[in-house]
């Protein structure tokens, strides 16, 4: 793009205003440029031409006469750029915003401009270009540490100031980034492969490759100077190298991009991966923590279920407690008495619930404080937030919780609140360029030029009657336009009867148009008035945006409040509306529910259905792993589900969907679904659901939570049936996890044989005549059948299908009782008696690499298929 930039200006002659946009261009040559020029923002070259592409706008051309096809060229009008720089933005630009920064009036010769802005996927400030519901993260990774290799990850958060650094182990790395909500990515050029490779193809951020790095030892005085000593004090001791250095390169980026120092950013954050519950991707999307499966959407998730929150902010702050729930049981139980305070105070959360509807996205306007991007409706949106600060206290400083004391402790900034109430107009205008911004009272100076403005409307209708009375004429009319000023206006008709002392000024069709004297007096007097009024109202502005930025750090304590008790709120409700409990929190490895449900689900089940609520154990030292049998539709999956989704609920600290619930807090979460009910992945390969599997095996402890949904399901029978036993022996023998595995294998239920860890569940269905009634209660023991047959009749399958499937059912059965021979295998010509048997007994699964096992299948098909194993 560059090198065909520079061959289309080449041997060009450039006007004064193209060298100015040129030297602009030049200081960003990858980011689209947007130069201001009067009323719009305009492209040029190959810009111009992405942006008519991108944006669906017109490419003109500039100086076309000048017999070389003239400078292509697209613009939009400036007061609606943000619009299209997000949607530039959402497409993997970067624009660079290049403003006028003097009054174009004043400017002797050529406007100064300058870029005021460069605009990336991970620094958007535009609120309405940002999702409300998740936070945007610019990130920076480093080279790799130790072995195994770990990499320094710093994040920034511009809107709410935020930096974090952490250590995150490579295999981990791609998770990590999704679930902080990371929008864009610095790398040192050297990494740009080896990250790109840990990402994978479908999980690609914008990614900006930095070729001159900070040093280590500058990176450390820069932290220690900006955010003092302990800046660099992290968890883990320290802050390593690769740590300061990600730090330093992303303040660096963030204040390149703003032009500006900022002040605003807060100490940086240190924090252990390890110190949440682990939850991988495909486990967020397999319990549709915040989007559905199916269609990837926010409503009917676990999330959207349990947001009841006022406020964007809290709306972040309770998605995050989800993504990261915690493990350290202090932290845990405080929000859960919080939650329980809340609960059981209807009438208070009444209260707050009102005052948070008055309270704004806080959090992110002072971000645009901080950032000098605040318009005078931000300001009155802090004074809106600000103002609801007395009645939340009243309600909750009685709390005698640390939500209570943090209450108690707050300082609501008064003076700060009634500043803002004196000076801001009730709605204040969108852009700081418009009038109106003050209250009259505010400032005196202000007042009295308003005062003579104003003057002008009383001072031209006196004008206009003494007039009319003086020439005769009765439609004179005295008037204000832009171009011409103030003008008396005299039809045609009446022209005859213009006294002599009026001057012509314009000539319309129908009417004449002139100035007196007095009038032209007036005119100069108002004029002079009003821009020395948008003057001294630019002046009181950005003297309040300072006072306001000036108490960013209070401000930054209240916003942090207010979204969490928003959150806190939120949880309360679904727990009231729900009858949720409190989860009692242990240290041993147990799961121990009583009637518990499935929380979205049961609220998505039709009108008149009851959703049927289960009890269910599991505990590492006594029923370990549960292998769950049932029909089709009876109910598996969903209960299986809501013993993870207990469990992730209780961690991050809000009430459960049981009567009772006795949680052995988790370091990780596992839910794996077999490829053919996996519909949503959209590549539901065999090969995806057993890397999957093996990553399960590599990476749980005894203090995890494994889910195993139907899993060797997306292969043969055979394949299918030894994988999952192997793989349930594996979690049984060695990794001692609380496991719950969902199968219509039926031969897995033999596996609680000789194995004292492993129990026989299922659920219960009836059969009445013929038809196959779902109880949803899960029992003990495997189930004797599995109604499939049944099922496919309640699906409505024709009556001949169903008769004939019938009687295959029996052939098989019958064959079943003949020695080695699986219920599940088809009644086609087998192999020789004991030649799959000795070939599975020559297998080691324990000692066989995926691809291996892979291959070790194919082996075990062929032997079927042949008779006798080939090669
Ligand atoms: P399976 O995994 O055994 O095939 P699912 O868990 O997918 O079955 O359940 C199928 C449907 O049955 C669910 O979508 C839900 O509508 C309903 N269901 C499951 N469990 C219950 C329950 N405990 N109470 C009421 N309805 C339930
Ligand atoms: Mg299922």
């Amino acid at each position: 793009m560059e090198s065909g930039f520079e061959a289309q200006i080449e041997g060009r002659a450039l006007t004064p205003m193209m060298r100015q946009y040129l030297r602009a261009k030049a200081e960003n040559p990858s980011a689209l440029l947007m130069f201001r020029m009067g009323d719009f923002f305009e492209m040029f070259f190959e810009d111009a031409r992405i942006a008519a592409k991108e944006l669906g706008i017109m490419l003109t051309s500039r100086d076309k006469d000048r017999g070389d096809g003239g400078t292509p060229m697209a613009g939009v009008p400036h007061h609606a750029v943000g619009s299209y720089v997000a949607r530039l933005v959402d497409r993997g630009f970067t624009v660079a915003l290049c403003d006028q920064v003097e009054d174009p009036k004043k400017a002797k010769g050529l406007v100064k401009r300058e870029i005021t802005q460069l605009v990336t996927p991970g620094t958007l400030s535009d609120l309405d270009a940002l999702d409300p519901a998740a936070p945007s993260y610019v990130a920076f990774v480093g080279a790799a540490e130790g072995s195994p290799p770990v990499r320094p990850v710093g994040a920034l958060e511009l809107l709410a100031g935020e930096l974090l650094v952490t250590h995150c182990d490579e295999a981990l790395l791609a998770d990590e980034l999704r679930r902080l909500g990371v929008r864009e990515l610095l790398v040192p050029d050297a990494e740009r492969s080896a990250v790109e490779r840990l990402l994978g193809p479908e999980r690609q951020l914008p990614l900006r490759p930095l070729t001159s790095l900070v040093g280590p030892a500058a990176a450390r005085r820069a932290l220690a100077d900006r955010f003092g000593n302990e800046a660099l004090i992290g968890q883990d001791g320290p802050a390593s190298d690769g740590q300061a250095v990600a730090l330093v390169e992303l303040v660096r980026f963030a204040e390149a991009t703003q032009r500006r120092a900022l002040a605003h950013l807060m100490k940086p954050r240190a924090y252990r991966v390890a110190d949440t519950v682990i939850l991988d991707e495909t486990t967020r999307r397999n319990l549709e923590l915040t989007t559905t499966l199916l269609d990837n959407r926010r409503q009917g998730s676990l999330l959207w279920h349990l947001d009841r929150c006022r406020t964007a902010m809290g709306s972040r702050r309770l998605g995050q407690w989800l993504l990261f729930p915690l493990r350290e049981p202090a932290a845990i139980e405080e929000r859960l008495d919080a939650v329980q305070a809340l609960k059981d105070d209807r009438g208070g959360r009444e209260t707050i619930s009102r005052a948070l509807d008055g309270v704004r996205d806080l959090e992110r306007l002072l971000g645009r404080v901080a950032i000098g991007r605040a318009t005078p409706r931000d300001l009155g949106a802090v004074r809106g937030s600000l103002q609801q600060i007395p009645a939340l206290r009243a309600a909750l400083a009685e709390q005698r919780t640390a939500l209570g004391r943090r209450w108690r402790e707050l300082d609501p900034l008064p003076e700060l609140a009634a500043l803002l109430e004196r000076a801001l107009v009730d709605e204040p205008p969108l852009a700081c360029t418009e009038a109106g911004i003050f209250r009259p009272g505010y400032d005196a100076p202000l007042d009295e030029l308003a005062a003579t403005c104003g003057e002008g409307h009383g001072f031209l209708v006196d004008l206009e009657r003494r007039e009319r009375a003086r020439t005769g004429i009765h439609n004179l009319k005295v008037r204000f336009n832009k171009v011409f000023g103030y003008y008396i206006e005299v039809t045609k008709a009446n022209l005859a009867a213009v006294p002599s002392d009026y001057v012509r000024k314009q000539t319309l069709v129908n009417a004449e148009r002139y100035i007196t004297d007095e009038l032209k007096r007036f005119e100069d007097r108002v004029l002079n008035a009003d821009e020395r009024r948008k003057a001294r109202e630019l002046e009181l502005f950005a003297e309040l945006v300072d006072t306001v930025a000036a108490q960013g750090a209070r401000l930054r304590t209240i916003s942090r409040l207010l979204a969490e008790t928003d959150a806190l709120a939120s949880l309360a409700q679904v727990a009231d509306e729900g009858r949720y409990c409190r989860p009692e929190l242990v240290a041993e490895p147990v799961l121990a529910l009583e009637a518990s449900r499935h929380p979205v689900i049961e609220r998505l089940l039709p009108g008149g259905e009851r959703f049927v609520p289960n009890d269910l154990r599991l505990d590492a030292d006594g029923e370990q792993l549960v292998i769950l049998t049932g029909p089709n539709m009876a109910g598996k999956s969903t209960v299986m589900r809501q013993a993870a989704l207990v469990a992730i609920l209780a961690q991050m600290g809000s009430f459960v969907p049981a009567r009772t619930a006795r949680v052995g807090l988790c370091d990780r979460i596992f839910t794996r679904v077999g490829a053919a009910d996996n519909l949503g992945r959209g590549r539901s390969t065999f090969m995806v659901e057993m890397l999957e599997t093996a990553s399960i095996l590599r990476h749980a402890t005894r203090q995890s939570l494994v889910l195993l949904d139907e899993v060797g399901r997306g292969t043969s029978t055979f394949d299918g049936v030894s994988i999952a036993w192997a793989v349930a022996e594996e979690l049984h023998d060695r990794v001692g996890c609380r496991t719950l595995f969902a199968t219509h294998y039926h031969e897995l239920t033999a596996l609680a044989e000789g194995r004292a860890r492993i129990v026989n569940r299922s659920i219960a269905v009836q059969e009445r005549d013929g038809r196959v009634v779902f109880l949803r209660r899960l029992v003990d023991g495997p189930a004797n059948r599995s109604y499939g047959i049944q099922v496919a009749a309640l699906a409505g399958l024709p009556g001949g299908v169903l008769r004939r499937a019938r009687e295959v059912l029996g052939e098989l059965e019958r064959r079943q009782s003949h020695p080695g021979r699986s219920e599940a295998s088809p009644p086609a010509p087998a192999a020789p008696e004991g030649a799959l048997e000795a070939a599975l007994d020559a297998l080691d699964p324990l000692n066989l690499t995926p691809l291996q096992a892979l291959a070790a299948l194919d082996r075990l098909k062929t032997i079927r298929a042949d008779g006798a194993p080939k090669g």
